[in-house]
């Protein structure tokens, strides 16, 4: 399953550093460097994501 970027909502990550602290992932499309990753079927999350935001915009 790929693994989504959670700032840029594209797959693309790869694996910075594992161990102890866990795994770090870091972003080949934007800055985001962390060991929060999306897993989903769709490699394009940046829709969902969007719709996630205007959603907490909206309240
Ligand atoms: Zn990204």
């Amino acid at each position: 399953m790929p693994l989504i970027c959670p700032q840029c909502g594209k797959s693309g990550l790869y694996l910075e550093t594992g161990g102890v602290m866990g795994n770090i992932y870091r972003c080949k499309n934007c800055t985001y460097i962390g060991n929060f990753v999306i897993e989903s079927d769709d490699d394009d999350f940046s829709e969902e994501l969007e719709a996630g935001r205007r959603a907490q915009l909206g309240k």
